[in-house]
């Protein structure tokens, strides 16, 4: 399967970035995670990353303009010729109608916006879990809270979104991360 551009959305705690690695081998290309890479600004003290550092820490999205940049420069890369998979962007429309125009201007657009459905009960239960497994400073239970509001208030509204322009697929994320990704590859390969 060739030049598949995906987008993975969902609550934190869906699984996006397990299935994204996941995916991204089975594929052959890039898994771009804009957590991830603002992390690894953080982490080596460049100016982006103490540019973001206090906003992360507090769960709290980055500018729109910022990481509109940081994935324009990621996605030109010879790497993604083939595709990749967007784990953590877009998270706004601003970003998503950012995107649409970026790609646009390359005559590109997405294969389909995986969108990870997790009823509410398990997305607690998941993040439960993480606050003791991972040693993120945004998984404090405040924080993760917080990240749960912004995601209602800024994220969730890119489902109807991608729902009006076609683009939306379903994955239910509940059950093992095996299931889940089994869902996962049938619905990528009725992409075709
Ligand atoms: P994540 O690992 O995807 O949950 O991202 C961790 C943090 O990085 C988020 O809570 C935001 O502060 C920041 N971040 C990552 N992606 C974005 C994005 N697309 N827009 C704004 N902020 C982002």
């Amino acid at each position: 399967m060739d030049n598949v551009r995906l987008v993975f959305l969902g609550p934190p705690g869906a699984g996006k970035g397990t299935q994204a690695k996941l995916l991204s081998t089975e594929l052959g290309i890039p898994h771009i995670s804009t957590g991830d890479m603002l992390r690894a600004e953080v982490g080596s003290g460049s100016p982006l990353g103490a540019r973001v550092k206090d906003t992360m820490d507090q769960g709290k999205l980055v500018s729109d303009d910022l990481i509109i940049e940081v994935i324009g420069e990621r996605i030109k890369r010879s790497d993604c010729v083939g595709g990749y998979v967007l784990d953590g962007f877009p998270r706004t429309v601003a970003q998503a109608e950012g995107l649409k125009k970026m790609l646009g201007l390359v005559s590109q657009s997405l294969s389909a916006v995986v969108f990870f459905q997790l009823n509410n009960e398990a997305i607690l239960s998941r993040l439960e879990h993480r606050r003791g497994a991972e040693a993120r400073k945004d998984d404090a239970l405040d924080v993760q809270l917080e990240r749960l509001n912004v995601y209602e208030q800024q994220t969730a509204p890119l489902v109807a979104f991608y729902e009006r322009s076609g683009e939306l697929m379903r994955v239910d994320a509940n059950g093992s991360i095996e299931q889940v990704f089994d869902r996962l590859k049938s619905a990528v390969k009725s992409l075709g």
